[in-house]
């Protein structure tokens, strides 16, 4: 049994939908004080409302990942409510698909700013917290397009992902002398509201090219990420693990036929 994290201070950025709400839950359910953080109020609101009436002790916090700003107020405003800071999850991201032919250079500036900028945001404003806690976890959400495969339409994307993990490497070496970890999940196509906008036919063809014949489920995630803040992870930094259901294993599509 991993140590529970119990009480502990918890951040998980889009934690109001899809995956982070996945790990905001699984997080609940450990005892940990969550702290849901995105734009919008209302379904941060109802996640956070969800989360409490099954007993966690869930917060909303209104927060723009890729603005400095708004990531440290809601930093700031985490350790007043809940005494500290122990975990941060950045996981908000977004995944606009749209081939580069048509793509609007400010649309790779936004996807960069949401899922890249953000993830050095939420490090540095973390560092402060951390070092007055005398350590910490970071786990970043990366996911598999970009760093191992790719989509046409997610040229930005997979860019960011990969760019994460670029990051990863370095940040791991800066955060070692606050006893601070970091590490990524790394996802294949997970069911969410954020891929249930890519249509039932793409969730469709996605579902038969994975070895374990389903998309992965939101606590699948949670548990990866679980596992990364927890006690016995702590001599594990800069280091990835692929969360995909064999998605990225088999070499050609008869492969997958042959299953
Ligand atoms: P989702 O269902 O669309 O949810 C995205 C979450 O991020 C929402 O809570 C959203 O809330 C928040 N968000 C987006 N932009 C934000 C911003 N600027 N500031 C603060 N919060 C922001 O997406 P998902 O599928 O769960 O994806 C979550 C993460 O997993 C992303 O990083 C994505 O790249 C990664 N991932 C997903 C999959 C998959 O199959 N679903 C696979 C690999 C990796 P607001 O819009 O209200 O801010």
């Amino acid at each position: 049994m991993l140590t529970s994290i119990k009480n502990r201070s918890v951040i998980v950025t889009g934690g109001s939908k899809g995956i982070g709400k996945g790990i905001a839950t699984v997080f609940a359910a450990q005892g940990a004080q969550v702290m849901i953080a995105a734009r919008g109020e209302a379904d941060g609101e109802a996640a956070a409302e969800a989360m409490r009436s099954a007993g966690g002790r869930v917060e909303f916090c209104a927060c723009d990942v890729s603005d400095w700003d708004s990531v440290r107020k809601m930093m700031d405003h985490t350790v007043e409510r809940f005494g500290g800071l122990h975990v941060v999850c950045a996981n908000a991201g977004a995944f606009p698909q749209t081939k580069m032919v048509d793509m609007d250079p400010t649309e790779w500036d936004q996807v960069m700013a949401t899922n890249l900028r953000s993830a050095f945001l939420c490090v540095k404003a973390s560092i402060p917290h951390f070092e007055k806690a005398g350590g910490g976890r970071i786990v970043l959400t990366s996911s598999i397009t970009g760093p191992v495969t790719g989509y046409p339409g997610w040229a930005h994307y997979g860019a960011s992902k990969a760019g994460q993990l670029g990051f990863l490497k370095t940040a791991c070496m800066e955060l070692a002398r606050y006893k601070v970890t970091i590490n990524a999940v790394m996802p294949g196509n997970i069911y969410t509201e954020g891929l249930q906008d890519l249509g039932q036919e793409y969730l469709d063809t996605m579902a038969a090219s994975i070895p374990l014949k389903r998309l992965g489920d939101v606590a699948d995630i949670g548990h990866a990420a679980l596992f990364f803040a927890s006690d016995e992870a702590g001599y594990i930094t800069g280091q990835t693990i692929i969360v995909d259901g064999g998605q990225i294993i088999p070499e050609s599509l008869e492969a997958i036929q042959e299953i």
